[in-house]
Protein backbone atom coordinates (compact mmCIF):
# COMPACT_ATOMS: atom_id res chain seq x y z
CA UNK A 1 0.00 0.00 0.00
CA UNK A 2 1.83 3.29 -0.79
CA UNK A 3 0.28 7.06 -0.51
CA UNK A 4 1.88 8.27 -3.69
CA UNK A 5 0.08 7.08 -6.42
CA UNK A 6 2.96 7.89 -9.02
CA UNK A 7 0.94 9.55 -11.33
CA UNK A 8 2.89 11.36 -14.19
CA UNK A 9 2.19 15.31 -13.95
CA UNK A 10 1.15 16.84 -17.00
CA UNK A 11 2.13 19.47 -18.84
CA UNK A 12 0.46 23.10 -17.93
CA UNK A 13 -2.66 23.36 -18.98
CA UNK A 14 -3.81 24.24 -22.47
CA UNK A 15 -7.58 24.64 -22.09
CA UNK A 16 -11.11 24.44 -19.73
CA UNK A 17 -10.58 20.32 -21.00
CA UNK A 18 -6.88 20.19 -19.25
CA UNK A 19 -8.18 21.57 -16.02
CA UNK A 20 -6.97 19.22 -12.86
CA UNK A 21 -5.71 16.56 -15.29
CA UNK A 22 -4.01 14.13 -13.49
CA UNK A 23 -6.38 14.60 -10.46
CA UNK A 24 -9.60 12.32 -11.08
CA UNK A 25 -9.39 8.68 -10.63
CA UNK A 26 -10.09 6.32 -8.30
CA UNK A 27 -8.20 5.31 -5.21
CA UNK A 28 -7.98 2.29 -2.83
CA UNK A 29 -7.87 5.10 0.33
CA UNK A 30 -7.33 8.37 1.06
CA UNK A 31 -3.48 8.12 1.62
CA UNK A 32 -2.49 7.39 -2.19
CA UNK A 33 -3.67 11.00 -3.32
CA UNK A 34 -1.12 12.58 -1.13
CA UNK A 35 1.44 13.98 -3.47
CA UNK A 36 1.24 15.31 -6.93
CA UNK A 37 0.13 19.00 -5.91
CA UNK A 38 0.30 21.26 -9.04
CA UNK A 39 2.33 24.69 -9.45
CA UNK A 40 -0.22 27.66 -10.41
CA UNK A 41 1.92 31.07 -11.86
CA UNK A 42 1.13 33.91 -9.62
CA UNK A 43 0.12 37.23 -11.72
CA UNK A 44 2.17 40.77 -11.91
CA UNK A 45 0.10 41.52 -9.10
CA UNK A 46 2.43 40.03 -7.14
CA UNK A 47 4.88 38.81 -9.33
CA UNK A 48 7.59 41.21 -10.22
CA UNK A 49 7.99 42.65 -13.97
CA UNK A 50 9.81 39.84 -16.32
CA UNK A 51 10.01 37.31 -13.93
CA UNK A 52 8.16 33.69 -13.47
CA UNK A 53 6.93 32.96 -9.97
CA UNK A 54 5.11 29.25 -9.59
CA UNK A 55 3.61 28.19 -6.56
CA UNK A 56 3.50 24.84 -5.46
CA UNK A 57 0.27 24.27 -3.81
CA UNK A 58 0.73 21.44 -0.98
CA UNK A 59 -2.97 22.13 0.26
CA UNK A 60 -3.92 19.67 -2.44
CA UNK A 61 -2.60 17.32 -0.37
CA UNK A 62 -5.40 15.35 1.17
CA UNK A 63 -5.78 16.92 4.85
CA UNK A 64 -4.67 19.93 3.19
CA UNK A 65 -0.91 20.40 4.02
CA UNK A 66 2.91 19.09 3.07
CA UNK A 67 2.94 16.98 6.03
CA UNK A 68 0.52 14.49 4.38
CA UNK A 69 3.96 13.45 2.39
CA UNK A 70 5.36 13.26 5.80
CA UNK A 71 3.55 10.68 7.62
CA UNK A 72 3.06 8.66 4.50
CA UNK A 73 6.47 8.75 4.83
CA UNK A 74 7.46 8.00 8.23
CA UNK A 75 4.22 5.57 9.22
CA UNK A 76 5.05 3.14 5.61
CA UNK A 77 8.89 3.26 6.36
CA UNK A 78 8.03 1.94 9.77
CA UNK A 79 5.53 -0.99 8.03
CA UNK A 80 8.59 -1.64 5.95
CA UNK A 81 11.03 -2.35 8.69
CA UNK A 82 8.58 -3.87 11.01
CA UNK A 83 8.63 -1.13 13.68
CA UNK A 84 4.92 -0.90 13.63
CA UNK A 85 2.60 -3.47 14.07
CA UNK A 86 -1.21 -3.83 13.66
CA UNK A 87 -2.71 -2.34 16.75
CA UNK A 88 0.07 -0.37 17.95
CA UNK A 89 0.34 3.43 19.33
CA UNK A 90 1.90 6.00 17.44
CA UNK A 91 3.18 9.24 19.08
CA UNK A 92 4.83 12.24 17.65
CA UNK A 93 5.56 16.33 18.63
CA UNK A 94 4.32 18.49 16.41
CA UNK A 95 3.32 22.23 16.07
CA UNK A 96 -0.45 21.07 14.33
CA UNK A 97 -0.08 19.60 10.73
CA UNK A 98 2.32 16.53 11.24
CA UNK A 99 -0.34 16.22 13.83
CA UNK A 100 -3.37 16.18 11.64
CA UNK A 101 -1.70 13.71 8.64
CA UNK A 102 -0.53 11.36 11.45
CA UNK A 103 -3.37 11.10 12.63
CA UNK A 104 -5.13 10.66 9.28
CA UNK A 105 -2.73 7.93 8.48
CA UNK A 106 -3.45 6.29 11.56
CA UNK A 107 -6.98 6.82 11.20
CA UNK A 108 -6.83 4.63 7.83
CA UNK A 109 -4.55 2.25 9.34
CA UNK A 110 -6.39 1.40 12.60
CA UNK A 111 -3.35 2.64 14.42
CA UNK A 112 -3.62 4.71 17.82
CA UNK A 113 -2.23 7.82 17.59
CA UNK A 114 -1.36 10.27 20.48
CA UNK A 115 -0.03 13.80 19.77
CA UNK A 116 2.21 16.12 22.38
CA UNK A 117 1.65 19.90 20.85
CA UNK A 118 3.01 22.94 22.19
CA UNK A 119 0.86 25.83 24.30
CA UNK A 120 0.88 28.74 21.24
CA UNK A 121 0.01 26.54 18.12
CA UNK A 122 -3.52 27.15 17.00
CA UNK A 123 -6.43 26.10 18.30
CA UNK A 124 -7.95 24.84 14.94
CA UNK A 125 -5.21 22.03 14.43
CA UNK A 126 -5.93 20.40 17.90
CA UNK A 127 -9.77 20.41 17.47
CA UNK A 128 -8.90 18.51 13.82
CA UNK A 129 -6.35 16.37 15.26
CA UNK A 130 -8.99 15.05 17.65
CA UNK A 131 -11.68 14.88 15.18
CA UNK A 132 -9.31 12.55 13.23
CA UNK A 133 -8.85 10.72 16.64
CA UNK A 134 -6.19 11.46 17.90
CA UNK A 135 -5.27 12.31 21.85
CA UNK A 136 -3.38 15.41 21.91
CA UNK A 137 -1.78 16.61 25.13
CA UNK A 138 -0.89 19.65 25.83
CA UNK A 139 2.86 21.10 26.92
CA UNK A 140 3.82 24.09 28.29
CA UNK A 141 4.32 27.56 26.80
CA UNK A 142 7.72 27.89 28.46
CA UNK A 143 8.63 24.80 27.05
CA UNK A 144 8.42 25.74 23.46
CA UNK A 145 9.41 23.09 20.92
CA UNK A 146 11.90 21.21 22.22
CA UNK A 147 9.49 21.05 25.55
CA UNK A 148 6.67 18.83 23.41
CA UNK A 149 9.84 16.60 21.88
CA UNK A 150 10.77 15.52 25.05
CA UNK A 151 7.24 15.01 26.10
CA UNK A 152 6.52 12.36 22.77
CA UNK A 153 9.94 10.74 23.62
CA UNK A 154 8.96 10.80 27.25
CA UNK A 155 5.92 8.65 26.36
CA UNK A 156 7.38 6.71 23.92
CA UNK A 157 9.74 5.21 26.10
CA UNK A 158 7.70 4.96 29.10
CA UNK A 159 4.62 2.71 26.96
CA UNK A 160 6.84 1.35 24.47
CA UNK A 161 4.64 3.44 21.90
CA UNK A 162 6.21 3.97 17.98
CA UNK A 163 7.65 7.57 17.88
CA UNK A 164 8.00 9.34 14.41
CA UNK A 165 10.80 11.56 15.14
CA UNK A 166 10.06 13.77 12.23
CA UNK A 167 12.98 16.11 12.83
CA UNK A 168 15.77 13.00 12.41
CA UNK A 169 13.95 10.24 10.73
CA UNK A 170 15.19 9.70 7.45
CA UNK A 171 12.80 8.51 5.83
CA UNK A 172 10.95 12.28 5.86
CA UNK A 173 13.51 13.84 3.38
CA UNK A 174 13.84 10.55 1.39
CA UNK A 175 9.83 10.62 0.61
CA UNK A 176 10.37 14.26 -0.61
CA UNK A 177 13.44 13.17 -2.64
CA UNK A 178 10.98 10.60 -4.46
CA UNK A 179 8.11 13.11 -4.58
CA UNK A 180 8.24 16.52 -4.09
CA UNK A 181 11.33 16.99 -6.08
CA UNK A 182 10.88 14.33 -8.60
CA UNK A 183 7.36 16.42 -9.47
CA UNK A 184 8.62 19.41 -9.75
CA UNK A 185 10.96 17.49 -12.10
CA UNK A 186 8.90 16.49 -14.36
CA UNK A 187 6.38 19.59 -14.42
CA UNK A 188 8.99 21.65 -15.30
CA UNK A 189 10.83 18.95 -17.98
CA UNK A 190 11.86 21.26 -21.11
CA UNK A 191 10.87 24.63 -19.14
CA UNK A 192 13.32 27.05 -17.66
CA UNK A 193 14.11 26.49 -13.50
CA UNK A 194 15.98 28.97 -11.88
CA UNK A 195 15.15 29.02 -8.55
CA UNK A 196 13.33 26.77 -5.40
CA UNK A 197 11.99 29.13 -2.56
CA UNK A 198 11.24 27.60 0.91
CA UNK A 199 11.82 27.20 4.31
CA UNK A 200 12.07 24.92 7.06
CA UNK A 201 10.01 23.28 9.06
CA UNK A 202 11.88 19.73 9.83
CA UNK A 203 13.78 20.33 6.85
CA UNK A 204 12.31 17.03 4.95
CA UNK A 205 10.88 19.45 1.88
CA UNK A 206 14.08 21.42 1.78
CA UNK A 207 16.36 18.40 1.98
CA UNK A 208 14.92 16.00 -0.04
CA UNK A 209 12.95 18.53 -2.52
CA UNK A 210 16.25 19.95 -2.91
CA UNK A 211 18.76 17.13 -3.13
CA UNK A 212 16.49 15.56 -6.47
CA UNK A 213 16.66 19.00 -7.90
CA UNK A 214 20.34 19.74 -7.47
CA UNK A 215 21.36 15.92 -9.09
CA UNK A 216 18.99 16.75 -11.92
CA UNK A 217 19.39 20.13 -12.61
CA UNK A 218 22.78 21.60 -10.74
CA UNK A 219 22.20 24.73 -11.75
CA UNK A 220 18.83 25.65 -9.92
CA UNK A 221 19.62 27.95 -7.22
CA UNK A 222 17.90 27.09 -3.54
CA UNK A 223 16.64 29.76 -1.95
CA UNK A 224 16.32 29.37 1.54
CA UNK A 225 13.34 31.09 4.23
CA UNK A 226 14.13 31.93 8.03
CA UNK A 227 12.03 34.33 10.15
CA UNK A 228 13.60 37.67 11.01
CA UNK A 229 12.82 36.96 14.57
CA UNK A 230 14.18 33.42 14.39
CA UNK A 231 17.60 33.83 12.28
CA UNK A 232 19.13 30.31 14.08
CA UNK A 233 20.66 29.28 10.51
CA UNK A 234 21.65 32.78 9.70
CA UNK A 235 23.22 32.90 13.15
CA UNK A 236 25.83 30.55 12.12
CA UNK A 237 25.80 28.50 15.44
CA UNK A 238 24.23 24.59 14.95
CA UNK A 239 22.02 23.29 18.10
CA UNK A 240 23.33 21.23 20.45
CA UNK A 241 22.15 17.69 20.26
CA UNK A 242 21.41 14.46 22.03
CA UNK A 243 23.50 11.22 21.16
CA UNK A 244 19.83 10.52 19.00
CA UNK A 245 20.48 13.73 17.08
CA UNK A 246 17.44 15.56 18.79
CA UNK A 247 18.66 18.87 20.17
CA UNK A 248 19.11 19.47 23.60
CA UNK A 249 17.03 22.49 23.71
CA UNK A 250 16.56 25.94 22.52
CA UNK A 251 18.84 27.52 20.19
CA UNK A 252 20.37 30.95 21.49
CA UNK A 253 19.25 32.78 18.29
CA UNK A 254 15.45 31.87 19.23
CA UNK A 255 12.61 34.09 19.88
CA UNK A 256 8.94 33.40 19.03
CA UNK A 257 7.82 34.25 15.08
CA UNK A 258 4.20 34.20 13.43
CA UNK A 259 5.64 31.63 11.02
CA UNK A 260 4.06 28.79 12.16
CA UNK A 261 5.43 25.67 11.14
CA UNK A 262 8.65 26.91 9.83
CA UNK A 263 12.06 27.16 12.22
CA UNK A 264 11.30 25.67 15.51
CA UNK A 265 13.38 26.82 18.54
CA UNK A 266 16.28 24.24 17.04
CA UNK A 267 17.73 23.51 13.98
CA UNK A 268 16.73 20.08 12.94
CA UNK A 269 19.19 17.26 12.14
CA UNK A 270 17.61 17.06 8.68
CA UNK A 271 17.71 20.86 8.10
CA UNK A 272 21.26 20.54 9.49
CA UNK A 273 21.80 17.04 7.01
CA UNK A 274 20.92 19.38 4.38
CA UNK A 275 22.27 22.21 4.81
CA UNK A 276 25.86 20.37 4.77
CA UNK A 277 25.24 18.22 1.55
CA UNK A 278 22.97 20.22 -1.06
CA UNK A 279 23.43 23.53 1.17
CA UNK A 280 21.70 26.77 -0.24
CA UNK A 281 22.37 29.30 -2.40
CA UNK A 282 20.59 32.50 -1.48
CA UNK A 283 19.25 32.94 2.02
CA UNK A 284 16.07 35.70 2.80
CA UNK A 285 14.95 36.32 6.61
CA UNK A 286 11.14 37.43 6.62
CA UNK A 287 9.91 39.43 8.77
CA UNK A 288 6.39 38.43 10.32
CA UNK A 289 4.12 40.80 9.08
CA UNK A 290 5.26 40.55 5.69
CA UNK A 291 4.75 36.91 5.59
CA UNK A 292 1.31 37.41 7.01
CA UNK A 293 0.53 40.35 4.67
CA UNK A 294 2.16 38.63 1.69
CA UNK A 295 -0.44 35.44 2.77
CA UNK A 296 -3.37 38.12 2.66
CA UNK A 297 -2.41 39.43 -0.51
CA UNK A 298 -2.10 35.92 -2.28
CA UNK A 299 -5.43 35.11 -1.30
CA UNK A 300 -6.99 38.97 -2.49
CA UNK A 301 -5.01 39.07 -5.95
CA UNK A 302 -4.58 35.37 -7.10
CA UNK A 303 -7.56 33.30 -5.07
CA UNK A 304 -4.56 31.35 -3.15
CA UNK A 305 -5.88 30.32 0.12
CA UNK A 306 -2.54 29.54 2.23
CA UNK A 307 -1.09 29.83 5.73
CA UNK A 308 1.85 32.49 7.07
CA UNK A 309 4.13 30.01 5.86
CA UNK A 310 3.32 29.95 2.14
CA UNK A 311 2.89 33.67 2.53
CA UNK A 312 6.69 34.05 4.01
CA UNK A 313 7.95 31.63 1.09
CA UNK A 314 5.94 34.32 -1.45
CA UNK A 315 7.35 36.84 -0.04
CA UNK A 316 10.52 35.50 -0.16
CA UNK A 317 10.71 34.09 -3.63
CA UNK A 318 9.20 38.11 -5.09
CA UNK A 319 12.58 39.07 -3.08
CA UNK A 320 14.76 36.91 -4.85
CA UNK A 321 13.04 37.53 -8.21
CA UNK A 322 13.80 41.12 -7.48
CA UNK A 323 17.03 40.24 -7.70
CA UNK A 324 17.15 38.24 -10.02
CA UNK A 325 18.10 38.23 -13.71
CA UNK A 326 15.12 39.34 -15.91
CA UNK A 327 13.38 35.93 -17.62
CA UNK A 328 13.79 34.11 -14.31
CA UNK A 329 11.48 31.51 -13.64
CA UNK A 330 10.79 30.86 -9.32
CA UNK A 331 9.09 27.86 -7.83
CA UNK A 332 7.70 28.97 -3.80
CA UNK A 333 6.50 26.17 -2.28
CA UNK A 334 3.06 26.78 0.00
CA UNK A 335 3.00 24.48 2.57
CA UNK A 336 -0.83 24.27 3.69
CA UNK A 337 -3.98 26.28 3.67
CA UNK A 338 -5.13 29.47 4.81
CA UNK A 339 -7.67 27.85 6.99
CA UNK A 340 -6.06 26.15 9.69
CA UNK A 341 -5.33 30.02 10.77
CA UNK A 342 -8.65 31.61 11.64
CA UNK A 343 -7.69 32.24 15.16
CA UNK A 344 -4.53 33.71 14.04
CA UNK A 345 -3.07 36.89 13.41
CA UNK A 346 -3.65 35.92 9.63
CA UNK A 347 -7.33 36.93 10.50
CA UNK A 348 -6.66 39.57 12.69
CA UNK A 349 -8.15 42.19 10.57
CA UNK A 350 -10.76 40.06 9.19
CA UNK A 351 -12.29 39.41 12.70
CA UNK A 352 -12.16 43.27 13.43
CA UNK A 353 -14.13 43.94 9.98
CA UNK A 354 -16.80 41.37 11.04
CA UNK A 355 -17.16 43.31 14.66
CA UNK A 356 -18.00 46.55 12.65
CA UNK A 357 -20.20 44.59 9.93
CA UNK A 358 -22.26 43.29 12.77
CA UNK A 359 -22.86 47.26 14.12
CA UNK A 360 -23.10 48.49 11.13
CA UNK A 361 -26.12 45.61 11.02
CA UNK A 362 -27.64 46.35 13.98
CA UNK A 363 -27.27 50.07 13.31
CA UNK A 364 -29.34 50.24 9.99
CA UNK A 365 -32.05 47.53 10.62
CA UNK A 366 -32.85 47.33 14.14
CA UNK A 367 -35.40 44.94 14.27
CA UNK A 368 -33.47 42.26 11.84
CA UNK A 369 -34.24 38.99 13.46
CA UNK A 370 -33.28 35.63 12.08
N1 LIG B 1 4.99 25.26 6.58
C1 LIG B 1 4.14 24.67 7.42
C2 LIG B 1 2.84 25.35 7.75
C3 LIG B 1 4.47 23.46 7.99
O1 LIG B 1 3.61 22.86 8.86
C4 LIG B 1 5.73 22.89 7.67
C5 LIG B 1 6.14 21.63 8.34
N2 LIG B 1 6.39 21.84 9.74
C6 LIG B 1 6.59 23.52 6.79
C7 LIG B 1 6.16 24.71 6.25
C8 LIG B 1 7.97 23.01 6.44
O2 LIG B 1 8.06 21.69 5.99
P1 LIG B 1 9.29 20.78 6.36
O3 LIG B 1 9.00 20.12 7.66
O4 LIG B 1 9.39 19.77 5.24
O5 LIG B 1 10.51 21.61 6.48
Amino acid sequence: MSCFAGLVSSPSPTGVSDRGKGRGRVYENITETVGNTPCVKISDAICPKGRTIYAKLEYFNPLSSVKDRLACAIIEDAERTGKLKPGDTVVEATSGNTGIAVAMLCAQRGYKCVITMAEPFSIERRKLMRFLGAKVIITPKAGKGSGMVAKAKELAEKHGWFLCRQFENEANAKFHYDTTGQEILNDFEGMKLDYYVLGYGTGGTFSGAGKALKEKRPDIKICLGEPADAPLVASGQKSERNPDGSATGSHPAFKPHPIQGWTPDFIPLITEAGIASTGYDEFVPIPGDAAIQMSQQLAKTQGIFTGISGGASMYAAVEMAKKAPEGSVLVAMLADTGERYLSTPLFASISADMNEEEVEISKSTPSFQL
